[in-house]
């Protein structure tokens, strides 16, 4: 039996507010129960009484069928982020899922990766690294380039230590744009973080985040000689 698509109704079971910037959010599904996604994938979420759509990329391992987790920036503070802010634990909501192609590509094990995110663009990417490291066993190197404005931005960072001491394969390439006196984290854009690695021949490349990064990432890896078949982007606005 196929299962719709569209129309699930999910339930929101915990919220974590990691920093002034992002906060977490964990949905049970309750129709259907149990749904397969793809690590990269989205869901389109109906906010309020006028039913507008906002996208939200799955951040969790597909591994779990039963619910998923978003990453969600609350800085826009538009109707969607609002909404969800102020959305209820318990309370319930209609998606749309899992909707998107931004998927990891069929020959996956046969090459290296690289995955390039700035701000909440990590949130599909994460999910790819559980998908590829965990579940998929991948031996190939993948590498995540996620830059952020501040290095008080970043979350997930014993996850992604943990990724990277267990997986010798796995490199976690922080980078932040607007350092502060003192700064710890590598310094930079994520082109520049780009332009100090060797470009492995045959890489697939994965960017995630708004459109001028997407565009300034494109035009880099294609300038250095990298195919266009090897570039895969989803835009988030
Ligand atoms: C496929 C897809 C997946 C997405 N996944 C995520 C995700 O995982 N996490 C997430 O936080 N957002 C994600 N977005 C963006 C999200 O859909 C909304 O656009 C965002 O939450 C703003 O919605 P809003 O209603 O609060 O603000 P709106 O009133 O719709 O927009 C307010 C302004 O904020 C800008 N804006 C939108 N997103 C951001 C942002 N992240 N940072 C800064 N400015 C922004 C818009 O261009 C607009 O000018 C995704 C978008 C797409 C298309």
């Amino acid at each position: 039996m196929t299962t719709n698509r569209f129309a699930k109704k999910a339930k929101l079971e915990n919220r974590i507010n990691h920093n002034e910037k992002y906060m977490q959010l964990h949905f049970s599904l309750m129709e259907p129960f149990s749904q397969p996604f793809l690590a990269g994938q989205y869901v389109s979420i109906k906010i309020g009484e006028r039913q507008d759509l906002r996208s939200y990329s799955i951040c969790s391992s597909p591994s779990s069928l039963d619910g998923f987790d978003l990453l969600i920036d609350v800085t826009p503070h538009g109707i969607g982020t609002t909404f969800l802010q102020n959305l209820a634990i318990g309370a319930e909501i209609e998606v749309l899922a899992p909707l998107g192609k931004f998927v990891l590509k069929n020959d996956v094990l046969d090459r290296p990766i690289v995955l390039i995110g700035t701000g909440s663009g990590v949130a599909p990417l994460m999910s790819m690294c559980h998908q590829f490291l965990e579940n998929m066993h991948g031996t190939h190197l993948m590498q995540l380039l996620w830059g952020e404005r501040f290095s008080k931005d970043f979350i997930w960072l014993d996850t992604l230590n943990r990724l990277q001491q267990e997986h010798s394969n796995f490199k976690f390439l922080p980078t932040v744009s607007r350092p502060v006196e003192g700064e710890t984290f590598p310094q930079g854009r994520v082109t520049d973080v780009l332009n100090s690695l060797q470009l492995i021949p045959s890489t697939n490349y994965y960017l995630c985040g708004n459109r001028s990064m997407i565009e300034d990432v494109s035009k880099f890896l294609l300038d250095k000689g990298v195919w266009e078949s090897e570039i895969f982007y989803e835009k988030f606005y």
